[in-house]
């Protein structure tokens, strides 16, 4: 695993770091994370070379996961991060509390670095059409639909306030193709309008996205 230098830190990190924002869920509550996948993963991370994980306050059983992981000797194989829950500090004690439980929760003493969780990414949250990460695990669709394309193209067009830029971008929507004929299966290029309703994507999406019901919306917003 390739090392880097983070930034103006001295810390040699690993070119790939853990980002534990979602873990392996339970069969039938996927926001609860699978504990015994999510150490399975983490550790065989660490195992090859990934010496820097990331978890936040907010992230759904995200802290106590990692912190179980994390035993048997990976806490101290890490840069371990979390991240204060900005949007919910109101005073000075909360700043102690959200810590405390963090260290709490992941069942150590200190962390590497304490990063702050701002309420933009809330509010940028609350203006997207759709929670789409762009994580692609719903590709490959059977009829070439590319369905993050589809759903960034509409969160830029619900994001945006300036009405000349939401006609550029919807012009990219329509650039997509729209009949199975003109589907590239190589190379996905289907629009909403090609997507047959088969939903073999939607057990694969970790943001338990509906994604042919969230795309026959995004057609309706595009066309
Ligand atoms: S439901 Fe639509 S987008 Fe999902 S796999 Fe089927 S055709 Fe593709
Ligand atoms: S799996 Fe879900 S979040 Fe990931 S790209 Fe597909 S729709 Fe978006």
């Amino acid at each position: 695993m390739k090392q880097r230098k983070m930034g103006s830190l001295d810390w040699p990190v690993s070119a790939l770091g853990f980002g534990a924002m979602r873990l392996p869920g339970r069969r039938f509550n996927r926001l609860v994370p699978d504990q015994a996948k999510s150490s399975a993963i983490i550790r065989s991370g660490i195992d090859q070379g990934i010496n820097y994980v990331d978890t936040a306050y907010v992230y759904p059983g995200s802290e106590r996961a990692v912190g179980e992981a994390l035993k048997d000797g990976y806490r101290e194989r890490v840069h371990l991060v979390t991240k204060l829950p900005v949007f919910l500090t109101r005073k000075s004690e909360d700043f102690d509390k959200y810590l405390a439980t963090s260290l709490e929760r992941l069942q150590t003493h200190y962390l590497d670095a304490y990063l702050l969780l701002e309420q933009l990414a809330d509010v940028y949250r609350r203006r997207m059409a759709v929670p789409c990460t762009a994580c692609r695990y719903c590709m490959p669709c059977p009829y070439g639909v590319n369905i993050p394309q589809n759903f960034a193209i509409w969160n830029n067009v619900s994001m945006n306030d300036k009405g000349w830029q939401s006609g550029r971008i919807k012009r990219s929507y329509r650039k997509l193709a729209r009949t199975p004929a003109k589907v590239n299966l190589e190379k996905p290029n289907g629009s909403a309008a090609v997507c047959t309703k088969c939903r073999a994507c939607v057990p694969k999406c970790p943001q338990e996205i509906d994604i042919p019901n969230e795309l026959v919306k995004c057609e309706a917003a595009l066309r």
